[in-house]
């Protein structure tokens, strides 16, 4: 099938070392071949595959120097022959050589087109390039890890396996309905309960893995409350470690919600210092309260924070309404009371630096779990989440209904559960699907 030419800036457009320009389709040599003059004998058509090539790439308007590279189909990216260009890596150099290449008689790739045709070409499973798009999108080191774990098709080939079993599960009830004998009938009853109970019990322990994996990927969400100030900003700057929110003295300071994000060993954390929750009659205070509230249903965590040398009723009615949340309270000002309270988690000062380590430690106990090994293998994208519970619905279904109704009306049940598997990998993803997934690409990709 003729596939036309695409081209796309492949790095970030901004001034940089260097910067790489793809060309994929039929015939990328015989666009490079009118615009790049090698240094040395070999004629670009003449190119090595896989075989960086230095010389002059005429743009638009201008001339770089930079390399040149063929990757012959199918053993490249996108399956599909190759050529990229190495250029230096500035916006206008960038620009005036996809320029040059669109006006050769390339396409502009759209969002993920590059990926996208990896996929139709059959070098990347669906949930590979989600993988993918996480890597690339992913400010933690976690993050990356749970990207990795789908791009290198580790769910893809526990998919792939757990597809087969169902397979042989259709397969035998095939048989048996066409040699519908009575102790054949009893065999593949017990094959049939033997097969839905492994592939139910590996989905389980998947979707058991969700939780951590969505919490890799996404980061946590810690919201800070407490009333004014207790020292909620001045904590926020020492988990941060630099002078973000504003710090004063006057109650009812910090107004808006002020964010910022760290990594506690490896897996992102963004909190959010919001106004104290109070009665107040300022607008802009109450709608910093009413932030709060916002905050209160949204996070994962919620960090109470108490001043040890001024406690009274009004912490009490924060505490009775974030005390049902997964909460830390934290007694800031230690450096100038010594008080106990029995609410607290952890004694703390902002102002000395005292125990905001324990703290980060704390907090990620309370989130990630002490015990969780990030090297582990995750479910971290919902669309899968939600395909394995789909699946799941469906053959547990079918193991209900063994000896109950007849095999054939079980296998319908059976072959919804593998389609919805499908939907994982790709093999029955629909349009629609793939599209959704393509479209969150940048451009390039
Ligand atoms: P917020 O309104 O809860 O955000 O409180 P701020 O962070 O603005 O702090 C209010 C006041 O308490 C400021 O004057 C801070 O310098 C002071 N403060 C914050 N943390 C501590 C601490 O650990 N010890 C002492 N002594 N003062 C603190």
């Amino acid at each position: 099938m003729k596939s036309e030419n695409i081209a796309a800036i492949s790095t970030a457009l901004s001034a940089s070392g260097v910067a790489v320009i793809r060309i994929s389709g039929d015939s990328p040599l015989d666009i490079a071949e009118k615009m790049f003059t090698p240094i040395g004998s070999t004629g670009v058509k003449d190119f090595e595959p896989y075989k960086l090539y230095v010389g002059e790439i005429c743009a638009d308007g201008f001339t770089d120097f930079g390399m040149c590279v063929y990757f012959k189909g199918p053993k490249s990216f996108t399956g599909e022959d190759v050529v990229e260009f190495h250029c230096h890596g500035g916006v206008a150099i960038t620009k005036g050589i996809l320029k040059k290449i669109l006006s050769l008689g390339a396409r502009l790739a759209t969002n993920g087109e590059f990926t996208k045709r990896a996929f139709m070409n059959g070098k990347l499973s669906l949930s590979s390039a989600e993988g993918l798009i996480d890597m690339i999108n992913s400010e933690s080191v976690s993050g990356v890890k749970a990207g990795y774990y789908l791009y290198r098709e580790k769910l893809t080939d526990e998919i792939n396996a757990l597809q087969d079993i169902i397979t042989d599960t259709i397969a035998q009830i095939d048989c048996d309905m066409d040699f519908p004998e009575e102790d054949l009938e009893r065999s593949s009853t017990e094959a049939v309960t033997r097969d839905l109970k492994t592939v139910i019990d590996r989905i389980d322990a998947l979707i058991k893995t969700y939780r951590t994996g969505r919490t890799l990927k996404n980061g946590v969400s810690v919201g800070i409350v407490g009333k004014p100030n207790t020292g909620k900003s001045s904590l926020l700057n020492a988990l941060l470690s630099y002078e973000k929110a504003i710090v004063s003295d006057v109650a009812g300071t910090t107004r808006d919600i002020v964010e910022g994000n760290i990594e506690i060993k490896g897996v992102r954390f963004n909190f959010s210092d919001t106004a104290g929750i109070r009665e107040s009659d300022d607008k802009i205070e109450a709608l910093g309260v009413g932030l709060s509230k916002k905050i209160l249903a949204e996070s994962d965590l919620i960090l109470f924070v108490l001043d040890g040398s001024d406690i009274n009723e009004q912490d009490q009615v924060i505490y009775d309404l974030v005390k049902d949340k997964n909460l830390i309270v934290a007694l800031n000002k230690t450096d100038k009371c010594s008080v106990k309270d029995d609410r607290a988690d952890i004694y703390v000062s902002a102002l000395k630096n005292e125990n905001v380590e324990q703290l980060k430690d704390l907090i990620y106990d309370r989130t990630v779990g002490a015990g969780v090994d990030l090297n582990g293998d995750f479910l971290c994208e919902e669309r899968h989440y939600d395909a394995l519970i789909r699946a799941k619905e469906k053959l547990v279904s079918a193991l209900n209904a063994v000896g109950v109704v007849t095999l054939d009306v079980l296998a319908i049940d059976v072959k919804d559960g593998w389609d919805a598997l499908g939907e994982i990998s790709g093999r029955t993803a629909t349009e629609d699907i793939i599209n959704n997934i393509f479209a969150k690409f940048c451009v390039g990709k």
